[in-house]
């Protein structure tokens, strides 16, 4: 399982210190911080090739707190996992931070994924075998952000945003569970990305706990961050100034999925 998580993290930042994006993936910074057109997603399976998502689109501004909600299965983690570049369209445009991802090669996706988003799991997924503030400066070495000497200051001082930083030199497994995601989000800060993802962020946390890693969302939007996340939660979804619904690969504008409108 250790194993697994170890994997699972690298392969965010993995090979983030190749080339840039190539310059003409880039485009002009007056576009929304997120913009998906017409995504289709295809899986290949035994039976043959399942549509998830189905040619959806979507915009989201700088400073946005968007809630994505649907039954299992809809096509959530798909859609977040198109939005952070970790899965590719099978066709459509994919637009975030001023790069198109559908144009980038998968080391340049994974350099642009370290530098542009921050992302927050349902179980942490923090290295169990290195301290809270090593699991916080990681992103910073692999993405070569700030200089040796900046980075265990940055990794306490974000520390300190979350209320841990008396917890920074203990491995992450003496932390309780809220404890724990308060330093994955601290990561998730880590390369001060412009966008940060949680694909059900607070599903394994009690209600008490869940509410104040909610409260810190809240104040990084304050903050100017843009959060995109899924919840099942619909005390948090009924906070949330925005919420989209996913229903069998369509998307559908807060209520409107009831009213049988798509996006
Ligand atoms: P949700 O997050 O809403 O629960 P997912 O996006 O995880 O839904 O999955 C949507 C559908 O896509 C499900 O039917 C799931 O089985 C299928 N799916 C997801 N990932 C893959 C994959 N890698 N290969 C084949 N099918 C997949």
């Amino acid at each position: 399982m250790a194993d697994m998580l170890d994997t699972d993290v690298k392969s965010l930042y993995s090979a983030a210190s190749v080339a840039a994006a190539a310059p003409n993936a880039s485009v002009g910074a007056q576009q929304p911080l997120i913009s998906l057109r017409n995504v289709v997603k295809d899986y290949d399976g035994l039976a043959g090739t399942v549509r998830v998502l189905q040619s959806l689109s979507l915009e989201v501004h700088k400073g946005e707190f968007v809630g994505v909600c649907g039954p299992s299965g809809s096509g959530k983690s798909t859609l977040i996992n198109m939005i952070t570049g970790i899965d590719r369209p099978t066709s459509g445009d994919v637009l975030v931070a001023d790069t198109l991802l559908n144009k980038l090669s998968e080391n340049e996706l994974a350099r642009w994924r370290g530098r542009s988003v921050g992302v927050i799991f349902q179980f942490f997924q923090l290295l169990p075998t290195l301290t809270v503030v090593e699991n916080i400066m990681l992103p910073m070495d692999f993405c070569r952000m700030w200089t040796l000497k900046e980075r265990p200051v940055r990794a306490m001082h974000l520390l300190e945003q979350v209320g841990l930083a008396d917890q920074a030199h203990k491995l992450p497994n003496a932390l309780s569970g809220g404890q724990q995601q308060r330093a994955a989000i601290a990561r998730a800060l880590a390369n001060d990305p412009p966008l940060l993802v949680g694909d059900e962020p607070t599903g394994n946390l009690d209600s008490r706990t869940a509410d104040k890693v909610f409260t810190l969302f809240e104040d990084l939007v304050a903050q100017h961050k843009t959060f995109v996340m899924v919840t099942h939660d619909n005390g948090l979804a009924a906070r949330l100034p925005r919420v989209i619904e996913v229903v069998d690969g369509r998307l559908f504008e807060g209520s409107a999925a009831r009213n049988g409108k798509a996006a």
